[in-house]
């Protein structure tokens, strides 16, 4: 069977660095010029020398989206479920080395949370735990599902990495999609913010899309933690992954996020910073490279800064996020994961978005529409 891990040690990071490094505004053009762009062409339209020609790429990027998505936003809400956490991460307020108070939502909480984003509007759900197999496991995780399940159209789930008998078990439950980040695909570098529990495996964690296509998953979604690394040569990484799931996991769909450091209790300065103008380049060059993927902006990011790249290739949104288990209902005060930018209710998100020409999508796509053999 196929497996990312062979071709990704085809690459060595520093080649793939200097690579980047070394395009010049003459391989920028030949990339906006090529309709059909290969992993060189995005190399370059990632480079520095292609800050140069951001108002091109951001007007092809526009277009490209425009025909493939249409004037929608897709808009759904985070449902943290727990914060208990047994890896220590560098970057996350959930890491077991955090003292903070341990809560996992129980039956009647998680109906109580439901209510409260049923009533913000939301039909799409992104459940999220940190990773205590003890409390959280698949056991509990498929209980959850099929709780809320019935109450949404979409049920998305960020956790921890799982075998693949794990999720085809869930599958069934109602669970749509899985978003599984690489954080960064620097091994050495993942080690030193991985240094405690599960998560530390590198290669169990490069290895998690390749399961959830043998799975069987309708969507994935990919990213790494930019502030990590350095973020041209992470966001290379991550184009060749998306570039090998779809040739191999064909009847899967693909979205890409790509989460800036953000502030937290107990906090680490991110090594590398991406400004405003970096970000649009990256979102950009996403969608040039690749027209069907869909990319997602958290409300990590300023209400000024969401407001502007709407049209550049953004074509799913969360709003109103709580990053704390029972954030919206049963405790919103306990400890969220990280800080939000955004902080417009999903109201004034919606009317920003028709105020745009925008029309809000409160679910994913209905999965009976999707075509699986
Ligand atoms: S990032 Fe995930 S695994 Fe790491 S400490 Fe936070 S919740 Fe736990």
């Amino acid at each position: 069977m196929p497996n990312f891990k062979d071709l990704f040690e085809q690459y060595s990071w520093d080649e793939v660095k200097a690579s980047i490094y070394a395009k010049t505004a003459v391989d920028v053009e030949v990339a906006l010029n090529n309709p059909d762009r290969s992993l060189e062409d995005f190399k370059a339209l990632i480079s520095p020398a292609a800050a140069q020609y951001l108002e091109q790429m951001a007007q092809k990027s526009h277009e490209l989206t425009l025909q493939r998505f249409g004037n929608t936003m897709q808009l759904f809400a985070p449902m943290y479920l727990s914060n208990e956490c047994q890896n220590i991460c560098t970057y996350c307020g959930f890491s077991l080395d955090n003292k903070i108070k341990r809560k996992t939502l129980n039956d009647i909480e998680i109906a109580r949370e439901v209510q409260a984003i049923k009533k913000l509007g939301f039909d799409h759900v992104l459940l999220v735990t940190g990773e205590a197999n003890q409390t959280v496991g698949v056991e509990y995780l498929e209980h959850a599902i099929r709780k809320i399940r019935p109450h949404f159209a979409n049920v998305s789930m960020e956790v921890q990495p799982l075998d693949q008998a794990d999720y085809e078990r869930l599958i069934p439950s109602g669970l749509h999609a899985v978003l599984v980040y690489q954080e960064t695909y620097h091994e050495a570098d993942y080690k030193k913010h991985h240094p405690k529990g599960k998560k530390s495996n590198f290669q169990y964690r490069l290895d998690t899309p390749d399961r959830l296509g043998k799975a069987g998953i309708h969507k994935m979604g990919l990213g790494t933690l930019i502030g990590l690394e350095d973020w041209r040569v992470d966001s290379f990484f991550t184009a060749l992954h998306l570039d090998y799931l779809e040739r191999t996991y064909w009847q899967t769909k693909y979205s890409l996020s790509f989460p800036r450091l953000r502030p937290f209790s107990g906090g680490l300065e991110p090594k590398v910073a991406m400004n405003d103008r970096e970000l649009v380049q990256l979102i950009c060059a996403y969608r040039l490279f690749n027209q069907e993927v869909e990319l997602s902006l958290s409300t990590r990011e300023t209400h000024t800064f969401r407001n502007h790249v709407i049209k550049l290739g953004i074509t799913t949104m969360s709003a109103g996020s709580k990053t704390n288990p029972g954030g919206y209902e049963v405790e919103p005060q306990s400890l969220e994961q990280f800080e939000i930018s955004d902080e417009r209710s999903p109201k004034q998100i919606m009317e920003m978005l028709q105020a745009n020409g925008y029309e809000p999508v409160w679910k994913d796509w209905d999965v009976a529409l999707e075509i699986k053999a």
